[in-house]
């Protein structure tokens, strides 16, 4: 992941290493280039404009500093421009005061939703969290057989109601049943489904407003490129995303979406998948995301 990118902005750096400093003139070729690598990673036209319009006009403004070469002034500004792209600092799950910690699990068929759900289940057992999981998807039996197996896997209790029961009532009685027996997190898992359609979007939110959950996250296959825009932006009106989870970083994906999702939507990315392992979920952290597109 990210290689195209990394070797995209080495020609960038490469044509202004040999120039004493960056000037209007001088940074319009590397400019081009970085544009190219973003555009060639998948980043949506529109992220990348505004990208390379901040890049340039930062790059400009630097003060020439003796000893510092132009292409690493470059680099050190596209270093900091990555980083506010991607919303500057790493975003931890919301943890109320009171009641517990509801997170509310969306997203399309695949992308690897329900081990998401698995791997946070472990992950907030690891913070001495006693967590329950909820399976709504009554479409398919697999489904919540799958979740079932998981919360096996990590010791985590599945609550479910089979498929007849509405899933905004199976939520609700699941977090009925969290409070009473003292949990300190649920994990709801939704139905995915292959495309956006209304009806998945309506029970998504009906979904949302009977469980009230703190945090609710869209988790996002990192091979979407960015088709992502599109994704995050109908989840977030739908049910009011508080951030999303890039599944599969460990795919040889070209990082568009990585790069997309805050600032299309304004939602951080706080968690990556990096594998199929239920211990393969990492926080997300912009600078350290940077610094292995920087190489
Ligand atoms: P769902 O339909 O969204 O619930 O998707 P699943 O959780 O069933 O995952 C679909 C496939 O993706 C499974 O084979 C998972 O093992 C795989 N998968 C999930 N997350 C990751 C990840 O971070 N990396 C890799 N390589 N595979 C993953």
């Amino acid at each position: 992941m990210f290689d195209n990118l990394s070797q995209g902005l080495e020609k960038a750096w490469d044509m202004v290493r040999r120039d004493g400093e960056l000037t209007a003139d001088n940074i319009k070729a590397p400019m081009r280039e970085i544009r190219r690598a973003l555009l060639e990673a998948d980043v949506s036209l529109p992220i990348v404009r505004q990208f390379v319009a901040s890049v340039e006009a930062a790059a400009l403004g630097v003060k020439v500093v003796k000893g510092v070469r132009p292409d690493q002034q470059l680099v050190k500004v596209v270093n900091d421009e990555l980083i506010k792209l991607m919303g500057g600092q790493q975003e931890d799950l919301v943890d109320p005061k009171d009641g517990p910690q509801v997170i509310l699990m969306a997203g399309l068929q695949g992308v690897g939703k329900t081990t998401a759900c698995g791997k946070l289940a472990l992950a907030l057992q690891k913070r001495n969290k006693k967590v329950l999981m909820v399976a709504t998807d009554i479409y398919r039996p697999a489904a919540i057989e799958q979740l079932v197996t998981l919360g096996q896997r990590v010791n985590v209790p599945v609550f479910e109601m089979g498929t007849d029961a509405k899933p905004a009532d199976i939520a609700a009685a699941g977090l009925a049943k969290a409070k009473a027996e003292g949990y300190d997190a649920i994990i709801v898992d939704t139905a995915g489904r292959l495309q956006i359609d209304e009806r998945m979007m309506r029970e998504l939110g009906d979904v949302r407003a009977a469980v009230q959950p703190t945090d609710t996250l869209l988790v996002v296959d990192a091979m979407t490129g960015q088709e992502a825009a599109g994704l995050v932006k109908a989840f977030n009106d739908a049910a009011e995303l508080t951030g999303a989870i890039l599944t599969k970083m460990d795919g040889d994906s070209r990082g568009g979406a990585a790069l997309s999702v805050k600032a299309v939507s304004g939602k951080p990315i706080k968690f990556v998948g990096t594998g199929e392992k239920l211990e393969a979920l990492e926080p997300f952290y912009p600078d350290r995301t940077a610094s292995r597109i920087l190489g």
